[in-house]
């Protein structure tokens, strides 16, 4: 192949945003890298996933193009259930079957980022990047908002949402809850009830496929191969040479650049580190794997995990409608932050049953990925430790209790609400049955000092010891964002690409 000056691995979220701000520099040759298939002519021919699904309660699956991951519950404290791990398997990866939650990390977050040595990553740093990004249709004129973006923002109206999220948030005021209308500002993070902002407009999911990859693959500077599997890094002297990869047909080839750039996401970037000898040695040399460099990719595995709760009254279960609008932020803890945040769902018309779906915005437990062998077409094994953690457990408890005093409520009351799952159960035994992931994974490339045992990469996003190789996709959190991380992986895209063009001008 010919030599290029970035080679992107992954065009999801992170990878996506990259391949298309990089590009934007007519001078800088990007190959684009992507495992799952690409739709090319999806503006004129709109392939379904791009309009359909995730607006009920059953998470979006399209199992041609799903990494078919599951957590291998070692501990037993899932009672040894296999959870799926969603993780999109496409040209726009997971930003085109998420659930198109458009909300921004909380300044703590960032803020806590940079006190763990990462300057340059507080609020103020990444506030213009969520500004960039975005086009807010509802709050664009104010100061913390974009109108310019190529991500489209808004809130659907309470008339067009399916009748529970009316009911759940109508009975969070009833018990005194600050309404916010806007979930992104900056006083919104804990304690309130508002309308969640979606990424999605006149039906289309604004994932990376339709909007930056959209836009940027008519360049010429940029190749597109689809199909194409990377296995590993190509690595020489502290530096990146380029990456080989499985194509479509099953060979194998090898592409070489200035700058290899990973965002292969939270499994499969660990994954391709791992397989290149960027790894903890315990964990590779039983492979056969040369150690490159010993560092703790694979590890801090993050999630927000997520327990739902059945109840069933009059008219809770109707399924028209939009779902996943209202949500309630659980109060703000000792450091201002919220343990826990609750939306509603409903699961069943006829048996006029819904739920209340509640996650960790900040869970202790963290696990690991941890190739299984040198074959690219190998999951890796990923225990996420779910359910570990007493802490976790007491805020789940915490966010139940809040749920009860929600559906003792007269506004539940007058639609007869009662619930369906055993509310009084254990909680370690009711998590064990029911907790599941809120897809929301992170961490396993942790952005940190190279003086920081547990980090991978430095704070311009490359691997300790490694000046042209860099890492730009959930992986790097060094800490998990309080809310959905979609917008975030966004932000880290773009810092990338101006990381990128930096380096290179120079
Ligand atoms: C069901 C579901 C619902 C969600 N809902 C929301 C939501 O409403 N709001 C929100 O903010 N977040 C949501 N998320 C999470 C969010 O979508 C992800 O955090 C984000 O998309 C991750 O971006 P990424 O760049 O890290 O990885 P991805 O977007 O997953 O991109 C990785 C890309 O790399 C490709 N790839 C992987 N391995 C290789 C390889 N070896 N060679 C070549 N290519 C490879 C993949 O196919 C993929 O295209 C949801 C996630 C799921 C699964």
């Amino acid at each position: 192949m010919d030599r290029f000056d970035v080679i992107v691995v992954g065009g999801g979220s992170g990878g996506g945003v990259a391949a298309a701000r990089l590009t934007e520099d007519p001078d800088c040759r990007v190959l684009l890298l992507e495992a799952g298939p690409d739709f090319p002519r999806e503006e004129i021919l709109p392939p379904l996933f791009t309009i359909s699904g995730e607006h009920s309660w059953k998470s979006a699956a399209i199992p041609e193009m799903d990494w078919e991951f599951y957590n291998a519950d070692r501990s037993g404290t899932l009672n040894g259930r296999q959870l799926w791990l969603p993780r999109g398997k496409l040209m726009g990866g997971t930003s085109m079957v998420n659930a198109t939650i458009a909300a921004r990390g909380a300044p703590f977050d960032f803020d806590r980022w940079a006190a763990m040595g990462n300057s340059g990553w507080a609020w103020n740093d990444v506030l213009p990047y969520f500004i960039k990004i975005e086009t807010d249709l509802d709050f664009g004129d104010q100061p913390i908002h974009g109108n310019s973006g190529p991500i489209v923002i808004q809130r659907y109206k309470p008339e067009s949402w399916a009748p529970i999220n009316r009911v759940m948030y109508e009975s969070c005021v009833e018990l005194g809850i600050r309404e916010a209308p806007d979930l992104n500002a900056l006083d919104a993070h804990a304690g309130v009830v508002g309308v969640m902002p979606h990424n999605r407009y006149k039906e289309v999911r604004l994932g990376t496929l339709v909007t930056y990859i959209r836009a940027a693959r008519k360049r010429a500077n940029l190749t597109i191969r689809a199909g194409a599997v990377v296995d590993r890094v190509l690595l020489r002297n502290g530096k990146a040479e380029g990456v080989t990869f499985v194509d479509g047909k099953g060979d194998s080839e090898i592409a070489y650049a200035d700058e290899v750039v990973l965002s292969a996401g939270v499994y499969n970037t660990p994954a391709i580190l791992q397989r290149s000898g960027i790894g903890p040695s315990a964990w590779l040399k039983p492979l056969g794997i040369d150690v490159a460099a010993d560092l703790p990719v694979g590890k801090n595995l993050l999630d927000h995990p997520g327990f739902g709760m059945i109840f069933k009254g009059r008219g809770l279960g109707v399924t028209t409608g939009r779902s996943f609008v209202a949500d309630v932020r659980g109060p703000a803890g000792p450091t201002g932050e919220p343990a826990w945040q609750t939306h509603p769902f409903p699961v069943d018309e006829e048996e006029g049953m819904a739920g209340f779906w509640t996650y960790l915005t900040h869970a202790l437990a963290q696990g690991e990925v941890i190739i299984q062998s040198r074959d690219p077409r190998q999951a890796p094994l990923i225990d996420h430790r779910y359910n570990t953690v007493e802490r976790d457990r007491q805020n789940f408890e915490d966010a139940r209790n809040f749920c009860k005093q929600m559906l003792a409520s007269a506004t539940f009351r007058r639609h007869g609400a009662e619930w369906v799952d055993d509310i009084n159960q254990p909680i370690v035994e009711a998590l064990a049955a029911r907790l599941g992931a809120a897809h929301h994974q992170a961490g396993t490339a942790k952005m940190g000092l190279a003086s920081d045992p547990t980090a991978v990469v430095d704070t311009e996003l490359r691997v300790h010891g490694f000046s042209n190789l860099r890492v730009a996709d959930t992986s790097i959190y060094p800490d998990n964002v309080q809310h959905n991380t979609n917008l975030t992986a966004l932000v880290v895209g773009e810092r990338v690409a101006e990381f990128v063009a930096r380096g290179q001008s120079h």
